[in-house]
């Protein structure tokens, strides 16, 4: 790498970015192109010789944006939020620059031994249990995902029951969860070989607010029991995607526990929103977990993708997950002295991403983190004031719903306001026509 030509291409880049986040009210937050729409405009085969880095700027302005749906825009308001920042853009450049593969400490300490402080700290100011914190014999890791997160703990749990009852039993594991909850459970069923039929998703309604029944729980496992089977793990989510459901976690852990199984907390989405003193009280019973897991990609101003997952038993992590050839053997890892991260995912590579999430914590400082999350509740009652002016709308959840999502960073009341006057204008458009 020439350090002359990356300063000239880099500051060439950032001008880029920066003049993109300046026009990025004037795109079309969906993209307009239709499917195939890159084929017909990009030549078949890369090039054979170095083409200018203006002419790719070129071809990203002319084909490339079109096709981009701009999740940073302050007017997307779908899915659930996906947040850059400042900070965690330059998070991002530093992990690139250095281009390290930190799968063992060995392979660079630092991108070990930040990932565990960071964790701490992000721990701490979720006022988790001390038992995730590194000192102990819990800690953190940065997954890329929750998907991931939840797949990693499973396999953990699986192995840990079938250490216990033998390995034939795997036909007989049983998860439970509500029906609200996100997909990813049920993929990391299917890879860890969870039976189809055990995976069981619990019915919610709008009666208890969509959160999972501890009544239902508590039935549903006795029941398996009785049929022969184990119940194993059990995944309770803060903040469900659809409808932000609250699953009732110190209730639903008194049952986990009383049948030996697994804990889980998927707070993928809401778990940001508990670093303010007033939200805390959402996690209350994580105490009781076995795991929990917050996307800091979600709603934490950290660029995709930095999925934070705490464990209270490391261990179990590594006895499902660990492997020793002979090329990856060191000194400290024989030793016992370090944690080597490569045994705590699926993959062995891995990138230095908690430098982009100390930097964000560093960068804002708690106070303006706390008053972000703030802001965006804040922008939310807005609109949900606004809905409740016309008579023609109501909030509510879990029918064939209009949902809205505020979190991207730009967002500020008129971006809600006017997304509202959309809403409205297609109503009337929609029931005059009626
Ligand atoms: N869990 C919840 C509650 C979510 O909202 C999501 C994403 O929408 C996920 C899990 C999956 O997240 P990821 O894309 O990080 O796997």
């Amino acid at each position: 790498m020439d350090a002359e030509q990356l300063r000239e291409h880099a500051h060439k880049m950032v001008d880029f970015i920066a003049d993109y986040y300046k026009s990025i009210e004037n795109f079309p937050v969906l993209s307009q192109v239709e499917p195939g729409y890159l084929r017909g405009i990009l030549p078949d085969s890369a090039p054979n010789h170095p083409e200018s880095l203006e002419d790719i700027f070129n071809d990203v302005r002319a084909k490339i944006l079109p096709g981009v749906t701009h999740w940073q825009s302050p007017n997307f308001f779908a899915y659930y939020p996906s947040n850059s920042s400042i900070a965690g853009f330059l998070g991002e450049m530093l992990s690139a620059g250095l281009n390290i593969v930190g799968f063992s400490w060995i392979t660079s300490p630092a991108a070990t031994e930040l990932e565990m402080t960071v964790l701490d700290w992000l721990a701490k100011l979720l006022k988790l249990p001390d038992d995730f914190l590194s000192a102990g014999e819990g800690g953190g890791v940065i997954q890329g995902t929750a998907s991931e997160a939840v797949l990693v703990v499973l396999l953990a749990a699986r192995d840990k029951i079938l250490r216990r009852v033998g390995k034939n039993a795997l036909e007989k594991l049983v998860v439970y969860a509500s029906d609200q909850t996100h997909s990813a459970l049920q993929k990391a069923c299917q890879i860890g070989g969870i039976h189809p039929e055990n995976c069981r998703l619990l019915k919610t309604d709008s009666s208890i607010n969509y959160a999972l029944s501890p009544d239902v729980l508590g039935e549903a496992i006795a029941h398996d029991i009785s049929n022969g089977l184990i119940p194993f793990f059990l995944c309770a989510t803060v903040g469900t995607t659809s409808s932000t459901a609250v699953d009732p976690l110190l209730l639903l852990a008194k049952i986990a526990k009383s049948n030996g199984m697994w804990f889980h907390v998927d707070a993928a989405y809401a778990g940001s929103a508990c670093i303010c003193p007033e939200y805390r009280h959402h996690i209350d019973g994580v105490e009781e977990a076995d795991s929990f897991n917050m996307n800091a990609h979600k709603w934490f101003l950290t660029n995709f993708d930095c999925s934070a997952l705490w464990v209270k038993d490391r261990n179990a992590l590594v006895q499902s997950l660990s492997t020793n050839p002979e090329f990856l053997k060191n000194k400290a890892s024989q030793a016992n002295m370090v944690v080597d991260y490569k045994d705590w995912q699926i993959p062995l590579g891995r990138r230095f991403r908690s430098l982009k999430l100390w930097m964000v914590l560093r960068l804002y400082g708690i106070e303006n983190l706390q008053c972000y999350i703030r802001n965006h509740i804040n922008l939310a009652k807005h609109f949900e004031g606004l809905v409740a002016q016309d008579p023609r709308f109501e909030v509510l959840s879990g029918k064939y719903i209009l949902r809205f999502a505020v979190g991207a960073p730009l967002t500020e009341e008129r971006h809600v306001t006017a997304a509202w006057k959309v809403l409205q204008e297609e109503a009337s458009t929609l029931l005059g026509s009626l």
